[in-house]
């Protein structure tokens, strides 16, 4: 089933001659001198969501990472990847009210990875060896490093022994495979704090070369990029000078460096972000609103500043092709995914019988993928073709609020008879986490015991890419509550807009980046004033789907504003812009 997926994924542009023209297209022609094979631009991430390849992320984060990757090897950027193999996965079942799990052990070279050698940490007094795999794609190339008992994806607590050795293991044995395998990075983004390692093992490098220390954190700083995804610094976990004595001292080459970051620690404990400020000059937040209200301070005690370069994702990956087609054959995107010269009056083209007749292709793939997944009763949910489709789609987290729409059972249900409407619900709780397993097992009774939401709520288990896609393909409209201020991004209402749906948001994340009346949005003054403004919402959206003219108004009003934020392209270029 993810065969069939990953071939409509991995279909490249043709016309693309090479990335001058890409450089040309984004006004960075003196890139070529920066970047080159040998010398790449590296992404650090201990998430990559790409199965695909071979590895599962948890949520955003990963598809982030993923989609960053993809859209370098489109425009044939040299990137190099380096993250985890997780030996293991974990899936969500749900039967009988109640969500299980079970594991799933992968191996490398299933997905295409080759064994290049192994490289050595140092943890507990031992020696740790960890194999290095790699898989090139066009410009790019995933690195690994991985080892039989590596563990799943956030196992255990996050200021864990466990979380510390992967992120070592990441950081240290990430940087030795990147000699392995002949390369400097030009630039190292870190997608956030659990890759910390990987800059200081290029400070330790330099230091232990002989560059003096302050020379070495000069050199590293102005080559590294922190990007924050989390908004309040306090919540991060933190760890012991003792699981430093452990983990991270023993792999030091640098006395001046172990002393450097031994003087960072406070009481005894210390945050990577508060050494990853230290150590990245270059710092972004992933949304407009994100890097404005992200709560950071440096040592000195000053307020941290983010550049904001929001998220984008790659289209192609995301999109129906037959959108891709007509986006581009209206001239709203070009051949780089980028938005046209002239999409604002191109978007004016767009009709309401073209966007029915690509989101019934949309609904002919989401039923598709309906037909191997199941529901909250273990069947295969089935959507009659005049009825409309809802849905929320995000990881069951407390701040996205996936129970909002549920507050008012008997309004819900009413909403959905009326308007014919299935409410397709999908999101992963993470693995021991026993409140919001609770909340959905709550959230799950209260749709049993009403006959028309059992009729047309589904919970889709194991939520995942080849669900993401298909929801947001085939869905008319969809749903997206985090608290105002709690979500940093998001990137799920971006795959949603592109397809042609209707989103109804609160303004957050990277929705904000563009005025409130961009979409249908949801505001109020607490969360009674946002649950009446929903209810007002979802009918709006069920209305416009009825009528060609604000069908039309609405989609094209969602294009113009977001194209240019949706377009992974546009933040890659974004990215280029800052660092060179
Ligand atoms: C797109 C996608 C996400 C991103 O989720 P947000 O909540 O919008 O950040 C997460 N998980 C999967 C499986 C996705 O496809």
């Amino acid at each position: 089933m993810m065969g069939n997926f990953s071939d409509k994924i991995f279909h490249r542009l043709d016309n693309i001659e090479d990335v001058e023209e890409f450089y040309e297209a984004i006004d960075r022609k003196h890139l070529s001198k920066s970047l080159s094979p040998e010398r790449p631009y590296t992404y650090w991430t201990i998430e990559l969501y790409d199965k695909a390849n071979g590895i599962r992320g948890g949520g955003g984060l990963g598809v982030l990472a993923a989609d960053t990757r993809r859209v370098a090897e489109r425009q044939q950027v040299p990137f190099t990847l380096i993250t985890p193999f997780y030996p293991s996965e974990p899936h969500q079942t749900y039967s009988n009210f109640e969500n299980g799990a079970y594991h799933e052990n992968v191996s490398y070279a299933q997905y295409g990875f080759k064994f290049i050698d192994t490289v050595n940490i140092r943890a507990c007094g031992q020696i740790c060896t960890l194999d290095v795999v790699e898989k090139q794609l066009g410009s790019t190339r995933i690195l690994c490093i991985t080892e039989p008992n590596f563990g799943e994806l956030y196992s255990g607590e996050s200021g864990g022994d466990h979380r510390l050795y992967q992120e070592v293991s990441l950081g240290f044995g990430g940087y030795q495979a990147l000699k392995l395998v002949g390369l400097k990075p030009a630039i190292m983004q870190l997608n956030e704090v659990a890759t910390f390692f990987a800059a200081l093992a290029r400070l330790d490098e330099l230091a232990s070369n002989g560059m003096d220390v302050y020379e070495a954190i000069v050199y590293t700083r102005k080559h590294t990029l922190y990007t924050n995804h989390t908004l309040v610094q306090a919540a991060e976990a933190d760890f012991s000078y003792e699981q430093f004595e452990r983990y991270v001292f023993p792999n030091l080459r640098s006395k001046a460096v172990r002393k450097w970051l031994s003087d960072k620690f406070d009481n005894g404990r210390i945050r990577l972000s508060t050494v990853t400020i230290e150590i990245a000059e270059l710092r972004s937040g992933v949304s407009k609103l994100h890097a404005r209200v992200a709560n950071y301070h440096d040592l000195a005690g000053d307020k941290v500043k983010f550049k904001a370069v929001t998220n984008g994702i790659d289209i192609p990956t995301w999109t129906l092709p037959e959108i891709v087609s007509y986006l581009k054959d209206k001239e709203i995107i070009d051949k780089f995914d980028l938005p046209a010269e002239k999409y604002l009056e191109n978007v004016e083209k767009i009709e309401a019988k073209d966007i029915r007749e690509l989101k019934n292709a949309g609904r002919a793939e989401l039923n598709r993928v309906l037909s191997h997944r199941v529901d909250q009763y273990g069947v295969h949910p089935v959507v009659e073709d005049d009825a409309l489709v809802f849905d929320f789609k995000r990881r069951f987290v407390d701040y996205k609020r996936p129970w909002l729409p549920m507050t008012n059972p008997e309004r819900l249900a009413e909403l959905l008879e009326k308007y014919n409407i299935h409410y397709f619900l999908a999101g992963r709780v993470h693995e021991g986490d026993f409140v919001m397993a609770d909340k959905l097992k709550n959230l799950l009774e209260t749709v049993d015991r009403n006959p028309i939401l059992k009729k047309r709520v589904h919970y889709l288990p194991d939520y995942d890419e080849e669900l993401g896609r298909a929801l947001s393909v085939g869905a008319n409209v969809s749903i997206n509550t985090p608290i105002v201020g709690l979500e940093a991004c998001g990137t799920s209402w971006m795959k949603d807009i592109i397809n042609l749906g209707i989103l109804v948001s609160t303004h957050d994340g990277g929705v904000a980046d563009c005025p409130s009346d961009s979409y249908l949005c949801v505001n109020g003054r607490n969360e009674a004033e946002e649950v009446e403004s929903l209810y007002q919402r979802i009918e709006e959206a069920a209305k416009a789907w009825q009528n060609d003219f604000d069908l039309e108004q609405i989609i094209k009003t969602e294009l113009k504003n977001y194209v240019p934020v949706i377009s992974g392209s546009r933040m890659l270029r974004d990215y280029l812009n800052y660092l060179f």
